[in-house]
């Protein structure tokens, strides 16, 4: 049997990190027992379903490396078949029409509640005959006795009485068709073998298991996931930070270690905490997953980005932080090779944003120093320095990290100063900062006549900041 998952979004905004992890852990399955990843959008929802949620969900789902086998399949697109359907369990009497009007039906739900029992439909039309000229729905009948078994992949067992179920409207009186019935059709259809979804869907599936067997269709495997929460132990929303797949593209992520985060977010193999998407395949069990709600800690997915950033080849880090230094205006190929830059930055950045931002002095002159690098280092006691390091800089030969170095040392050495004396004061006049990569390294990837016009920047700087003073 091929094992087929599928991931079935409603396109009502952009893709959240938990519907991510769901998908992933789909993806997973699928990719782990050789079979195929769907992808279904539903998005019969007409008032709430936008075109930009679909595309964003396309986006994010690419971004990450999610590939899907088939589809996207568009629920909208299916209406046809969801009538066939539900014509078929009517004429064979496994669903009816309702004509209950609302009052009634909110009538009986005030009793109910005063009862102090669970709201149900009480089947008043199940045995009535009612024509399909009035205006109804469509309710599907529920088995009366006997229980529903689900053996969840994560949860385990879980029974649910059919006596906790009622009739459940699967055709509005508009002619549209109910979230349940559209699902159960698409899973049938598409020979979902597992059903791995969010665990809001819990109290559905012994409802679309019933459906499920009133068609004759085979029932998948199950696996609900638990949910994911903020560090104040509420539902995981905005109020804990971005929780859009693409927001943490544009902070600067990888979509590797997004996708390492929300592997573990919930699911683990022994302590380890690192997995390549290969390690992921081969690792990777339902059996593994939490049952109880995890919690979302933005420090550890930062740690583990800055993980990838160390790691990954400096040419993929290159390709990823090309369209953040575009946002800068910058255009990495009118200036040092992006992969060199990168190589020297890898080490100092949490994020591709901050990366981006370390990177900029080597394509674009920085605006002002840094006041307090600029306070501390380029002070008149540097003069001297940054002119010998000109003067000797210019006439170098051979522009490579090694004799720059030398350069440096030898400054240092002839005027009796300790190297920072002469680092320093290089370092924020060519970077503008403080903190920056190692003054050889930069320097070789800088260039020449931008390092020399830099230093006279620099010195013109000082030279006002003596005027000031004096
Ligand atoms: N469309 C549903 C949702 O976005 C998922 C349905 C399912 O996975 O069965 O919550």
């Amino acid at each position: 049997m091929t094992i087929r998952t599928r991931f079935a979004p409603s396109p009502t905004g952009y893709l959240h990190v938990g519907g991510a992890r769901t998908a992933l852990y789909s993806w997973l399955y699928a990719r782990k027992h050789g079979g195929k990843f769907i992808l279904r959008i539903e998005d019969t929802d007409l008032e709430r379903s936008t075109a930009e949620s679909v595309n964003a969900i396309l986006e994010g789902m690419t971004w990450l490396g999610l590939e899907y086998d088939e589809g996207p399949f568009y629920q909208t697109d299916r209406f046809a078949r969801y009538d066939e359907v539900i014509e078929k369990l009517l004429a064979e009497g496994k669903a009816y029409r309702c004509s209950c009007s609302k009052a009634r039906l909110d009538a009986l739900r005030e009793e109910q509640m005063a009862r102090k029992e669970k709201p149900r439909y009480d089947g008043h039309c199940r045995n009535r005959d009612v024509s399909p000229d009035e205006p109804h729905v469509i309710r599907f009948r529920n088995p009366q006795e006997g229980e529903v078994i689900i053996e969840d992949l994560i949860r385990g067992r879980i029974i649910v009485s059919n006596r906790e179920l009622d009739d459940l409207v699967i055709r509005r009186t508009d002619g549209s068709p109910t979230y349940n019935l559209t699902v159960v059709v698409d899973d049938w259809d598409m020979g979902i073998t597992h059903v791995i979804r969010g665990d809001d869907h819990i109290n559905n599936t012994p409802r679309q298991i019933n459906i499920l067997k009133a068609l004759g269709a085979p029932i998948p495997k199950y696996a609900h996931v638990p949910m994911i929460l903020g560090e104040d132990g509420s539902r995981l929303s905005k109020r804990h930070g971005a929780t859009s797949v693409m927001e943490y593209r544009n902070l600067g992520y990888l979509p590797e270690a997004l996708l390492n985060y929300l592997v573990r977010l919930g699911w683990s193999h022994g302590d380890q905490e690192i997995f390549s998407i290969d390690e992921m395949i081969e690792y990777f069990e339902l059996e593994n997953v939490n049952r109880a709600p995890s919690t979302f800690n933005p420090e550890k997915l930062l740690w583990l980005n800055q993980q990838y950033i160390m790691k990954d080849d400096p040419a993929r880090i290159a390709h990823l932080l090309s369209p953040h230094m575009g946002e800068r205006d910058v255009d990495p190929t009118e200036g040092p090779d992006l992969v060199e830059v990168v190589r020297l930055l890898q080490e100092r950045a949490g994020t591709l944003v901050e990366m981006a931002d370390q990177a900029m002095f080597f394509y674009r002159d920085f605006e002002d120093y840094d006041p307090k690098a600029a306070k501390a280092h380029l002070r008149p006691a540097a003069r001297e320095a940054l002119e010998a390091l000109r003067a000797t800089l210019a006439d170098l030969e051979d522009w490579r990290p090694e004799a720059i170095q030398r350069t440096i040392e030898q400054v240092a050495g002839r005027l009796g100063v300790k190297l920072g004396k002469v680092g320093m004061p290089l370092r924020v006049a060519v970077s503008g900062r403080g903190a920056s990569p190692s003054n050889d390294q930069t320097l070789a990837l800088l260039g020449r006549e931008k390092t020399l016009q830099r230093i006279d920047r620099a010195l013109d700087f000082i030279r006002k900041r003596e005027a000031q003073s004096a």
